[in-house]
């Protein structure tokens, strides 16, 4: 028999996307297939979603779920087994995103919404869906966090908890004044509870009560154990000793595949990377620059402070002297966005950047840009290098979480083992920055060079296999001490 994991998430690629962890919710079910786990995925049933997605069948109802009426639909989309939690009061037709409004302020109710998500997971541990029982749950970032303690001061207090950080930053802190609407015992508003600086923790409830946590790449594991990258919850972390580890997030290698990808020009391989100059003419179209043999360095990215944005508004002009240039997607920061679209009015024909959020020129990009600028100050794993090293777009970026595990940089002895994929930078600096896409440039000017690093990134394992084994054997380890306890 399969085991039964349940994974609760905010969101899923396909359905709904604002970033890696939607990749991975997506991609890791599918994966986990192979190693005899049956997983089903919880997930909010936004309203758009609920028009795209045929043949849904109600398996639980509320007539009172924090405030209103709520049902489980089951449904099955992209290969996945789905549960949706259709609420209209927390999840109906609104004007933005999962999270917040179109200016960028979070929901005011998102403590109630995400709550509800996890107490609905709890429910389903306890048997609430007749012909389908979970063995372990996996919950995802301070959405899904609450998960952990709803399970343990709830009916199936044995069913182990996973939580996966994908990103320290986002915690879900709350008023102390929203505890009594939880629905969880007095004793729970403690340290050793849900209590975080004299609020509601969900992040930190998360971690405090899940069996295990882990988070997507080992190097952001152990960073996150320092006061530095620990953003209050460092202490904490290091508290759960062995229960924390890092395992680093896959791709999805059949929709980000180079030779058959449907949102590209022109496919190619390792073996004819002469094919990726329709890519590039294409970009250079789309971007409005002039055709040309510069590097083109890519951004694709949320803009904001974390991806060090500001680094790469600093050094726009220093790629453009050097004869490099420079295209940008991505959306956030509107002071980041100003300062880009004035770059590209300054650089005409050598810098271009769109605004907003576009799946198919993401992939594009990745096809016919030369390399992908990723200055981030942290980065728990990163997706956007591993993409790039599979189309051959070489990831420029900061030793540091994720990037410093997925790239080995272009030093000398890497290069002359022939193990190079990429450029590592020491900190997050604009000078180190503009002296990585310096090195860039002489090792572009170097065909063969740049060439080999291309095509050894083309080759690196980049998909779900490792990573979803591991994942097996943990649930596989707390499944047993469950059972055995
Ligand atoms: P994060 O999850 O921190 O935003 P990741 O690198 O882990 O960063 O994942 C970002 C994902 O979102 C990648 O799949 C990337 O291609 C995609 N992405 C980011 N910005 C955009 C955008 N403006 N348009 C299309 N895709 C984007």
């Amino acid at each position: 028999m399969p085991f039964g994991i349940l994974s609760v998430t905010s969101e899923l690629h396909p359905l709904i996307k604002t970033g890696g962890l939607a990749d991975v919710a997506g991609a890791l079910p599918i994966a986990l297939a192979q190693h005899g786990m049956d997983v089903r995925s919880l997930m909010p049933a936004y309203q758009q979603l609920l028009r795209t997605i045929p043949k849904l069948k109600t398996v639980h109802s509320y007539k009172a779920l924090f405030g209103g009426p709520a049902r489980v639909l089951a449904a099955t989309a992209n290969g996945l087994e789905l549960f949706l939690l259709d609420s209209p009061s927390l999840f109906g037709t609104r004007d933005g995103g999962p999270y917040g409004d179109l200016a960028g302020h979070d929901w005011a109710d998102n403590w109630r919404r995400f709550a509800a998500l996890s107490a609905v997971a709890a429910d389903i541990a306890a048997g609430a869906i007749r012909g389908w029982q979970a063995d372990l749950i996996h919950a995802h970032d301070w959405q899904a966090a609450m998960t952990a303690p709803y399970v343990r001061y709830g009916r199936a207090p044995n069913i182990p908890v996973v939580l996966t950080i994908h990103n320290l930053a986002f915690q879900g802190r709350f008023d102390a004044n929203i505890f009594p609407d939880l629905g969880l015992p007095a004793s729970a508003f403690s340290v050793e509870g849900v209590e975080y600086y004299g609020g509601v923790g969900f992040l930190k409830a998360g971690i405090q009560h899940a069996d295990a946590v882990t988070t997507v790449s080992p190097t952001y594991a152990e960073e996150i154990c320092t006061p530095a990258f620990g953003m209050g919850l460092d202490g904490l972390l290091r508290g759960r000793g062995d229960a924390l580890q890092g395992i680093v997030n896959g791709i999805d290698t059949a929709e980000w595949d180079p030779a058959t990808d449907p949102l590209i020009s022109a496919h190619f391989s390792a073996r004819s990377l002469g094919r990726r100059a329709a890519n590039r003419r294409a970009l250079e179209k789309r971007f409005g620059l002039k055709r040309g043999k510069g590097p083109i360095f890519a951004i694709i990215s949320r803009l904001t402070w974390q991806k060090g944005i500001d680094l790469a508004i600093e050094t726009v002009d220093h790629i453009v002297a050097i004869g490099g240039r420079l295209i940008v997607l991505g959306s956030g920061d509107s002071a980041f966005e100003g300062a880009l679209l004035a770059a590209a009015a300054r650089h005409r024909n050598a810098v271009g950047v769109v605004t907003g959020y576009d799946e198919q020129l993401a992939h594009l990009m990745q096809a016919g840009s030369d390399a992908i600028l990723i200055p981030s100050r942290y980065e728990p794993c990163g997706l956007t290098q591993l993409y790039g090293q599979r189309y051959g777009t070489i990831p420029i970026a900061a030793r540091t979480g994720g990037l410093a595990d997925t790239i080995v940089d272009a030093n000398e002895a890497a290069l002359g083992s022939g193990s190079a994929t990429g450029i590592l930078f020491p900190s997050s600096s604009g000078e180190s920055l503009k002296s990585a896409i310096s090195r860039a440039v002489r090792l572009y000017s170097e065909p063969g060079t740049w060439q080999a690093i291309r095509r050894q990134g083309m080759r690196s394992e980049f998909g779900w296999g490792r990573s979803s084994a591991r994942y097996a054997a943990l649930y596989r380890s707390l499944i047993d001490r469950s059972h055995a306890g």
